[in-house]
């Protein structure tokens, strides 16, 4: 027998119809790519979305057709994000800091239709306008005064122009909610950018998840900026969860740099914000220097890689900021854990506290985790056991786009029902995953793991240390011994013995890196992440030679 109830499809448009309906004086403050603060509201943003979808329909945008967006976050993106996937189209966000010939790869994969752009992307624009094949036009996200003058593109509109020519009264396709909604490639795997195709349903049922207290803990006293980009995984999904509790979303637009968010921060009164460590590293400095506090946050999500736990530490101490450190991928919608404590951990010391909240967390409801043994058995969650991470769920990727089953290892995993994360990590009794390495990018020395984040945990906390990478180099007689890849902060002093001194008591003494070297930068990727294959290629052959 089944059940009586209704049967609504959980469609993104719902998400938008809600805020406006139930929070429609809700504002979002943009700071644009034009350089003034815009602001409006939920309500404003409704009908734009509707206008927008209306102009897409009129250019002749099909069900499932991919559109594009280079864009920063701002009220024009999320008027796509809500527009596009409203009228049954694919909101395909592309990350503008990879280089210009993997974003031609990534449009032409796509088979995009139309590509909007921020201004500050003109110049990408011009370099991959001619490669990109399905493109019919390309869209200037700006009004009429702004618009670039003899850009030399074929087939540029003006957003403003085609939001005049949309109809306003444009009702939401009625949609089924497993159609495809949005699509992200992400380059987190080896060879070419896979995309990931998420459907209405389990964008709607990550939202709903991600907003719950021991998730993302968000509501509508809240006000979110996300800094996490709207290109990098739906911004984790925070432009839905707004929707869908009555926040109100404050948007940092292209300015990044510690004094434009603290700026923001405080003018908006801001609660909570989202984000990869390096922009926080950005954003604490910049504070340290100016010796100032917040005023409105509370909460932090840092996530996307490791959260050094001498910043966790900071935040919490220095600025009364609760940090929620999460794990997620481009695969998983992008949730999977998230480091929220529960009962019995309240009783425990400061410092007891923050070691379980430096792990990557606990799974939100939806996500189910495992961690196996090269044989593929199950192994404990004992807090010590470290395996390779699997998980599923309702949010998870099954396979890439176009990508006809999937690689060997995905398909061999999915054939059991299971993502294989190339995460390594071990899981505690209380189901708290902690990320011990990747298991593409491990040390095993002498047959034995040893967790690169670790030893870039101490040496984070080591005050002359600006940023830290631990790889794995060649070694004649480990086979890979650890080897710590340094940046100084500006004026301090600090050399190898002293570096390594550190590390005394705090590991096991075969896990102290055999070498420290010093370096003016260290190679992020366009999502801010360290470029560990760059480093390896570079220093991987340093301990090779030496006396074992
Ligand atoms: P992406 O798809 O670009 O978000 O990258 C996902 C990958 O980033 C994961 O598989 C992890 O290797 C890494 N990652 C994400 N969050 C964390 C975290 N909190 N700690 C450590 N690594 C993380």
């Amino acid at each position: 027998m089944n059940g009586l109830m209704m049967q609504k499809q959980l469609l993104i448009s719902s998400l938008i119809v809600h805020a406006d309906r139930h929070h429609g004086d809700t504002e979002i403050v943009s700071r644009r790519v034009e350089g003034d603060i815009h602001r409006y509201t939920f309500r404003d943003c409704h009908r734009r979305a509707r206008q927008m979808a209306g102009a897409l329909s009129r250019l002749g945008v099909q069900l499932s057709d991919r559109i594009g967006t280079l864009a920063w976050n701002g009220y024009r993106h999320l008027e796509l994000y809500y527009g596009v996937s409203g009228m049954g189209a694919i909101l395909h966000t592309i990350n503008p800091r990879l280089h210009e010939d993997q974003v031609a790869y990534i449009a032409n994969h796509a088979e995009d239709q139309y590509i909007f752009f921020d201004l500050s992307f003109l110049p990408l624009i011009q370099a991959v306008a001619g490669h990109c094949k399905t493109v019919k036009a390309f869209i200037a996200m700006t009004d009429q005064a702004h618009m670039p003058k003899n850009a030399g593109i074929d087939k540029l509109l003006c957003y403003e122009d085609l939001i005049a020519q949309g109809l306003p009264d444009y009702t939401w396709q009625a949609l089924d909610e497993e159609a495809a909604s949005t699509l992200c490639y992400t380059s987190g795997t080896t060879g070419d950018p896979k995309g990931v195709l998420y459907s209405h349903r389990s964008s709607l049922l990550h939202t709903y998840a991600a907003a719950l207290p021991d998730a993302l803990n968000c509501s509508a006293r809240d006000t979110i900026l996300p800094v996490v980009p709207m290109f990098h995984v739906n911004a984790w999904g925070l432009p839905y969860i707004a929707c869908m509790v009555g926040a109100k979303l404050v948007f940092p637009g292209p300015a990044l740099d510690g004094k434009s968010l603290y700026e923001l921060l405080e003018a908006e009164q801001v609660t909570l914000s989202a984000g990869v460590p390096t922009v926080w590293q950005g954003l604490l400095g910049y504070l340290e220097e100016k010796g100032q506090q917040f005023s409105s946050m509370k909460r932090t999500i840092i996530g996307g890689a490791t959260c050094p736990p001498a910043m966790l530490r900071k935040f919490q101490e220095a600025y009364g900021v609760a940090v929620l450190h999460a794990w997620g991928m481009t695969e998983l919608s992008p949730m999977g854990t998230v480091g929220a404590l529960k009962t019995k951990h309240l009783a425990m010391s400061a410092d007891e506290r923050r070691a379980v909240q430096s792990k990557q967390g606990r799974a939100l409801f939806g996500i189910d985790m495992k961690i196996v043994g090269p044989d593929g058995n199950e192994l404990s969650w004992d807090g010590a056991t470290s395996g390779d991470l699997l998980v599923r769920g309702p949010w998870v990727v099954r396979e890439y786009f176009k990508s006809a089953g999937g690689d060997p290892l995905q398909r061999d995993h999915a054939a059991q029902g299971w993502f294989p994360t190339g995460d390594v990590a071990t899981i505690d009794a209380d189901g708290f995953m902690q990320i011990t390495d990747r298991s593409k990018d491990v040390i095993k020395s002498g047959g034995e793991w040893i967790g690169s984040i670790d030893l870039e945990n101490i040496a984070m906390a080591h005050p002359a240390v600006s940023q830290a990478a631990c790889i794995a180099a060649k070694h004649a007689k480990w086979d890979e011994r650890p080897l710590l890849i340094v940046v100084r902060k500006p004026q301090a002093q600090l050399e190898r013995d002293e570096l390594l001194a550190f590390y005394e008591g705090k590991i096991a003494k075969w896990w102290t890196p055999d070498d420290v070297i010093f370096v003016d930068a260290i190679p992020l990727g366009a999502t801010g992440k360290i470029q560990k294959n760059r480093l390896r290629e570079q220093f991987g052959d340093h301990l090779i030679g030496r006396r074992p």
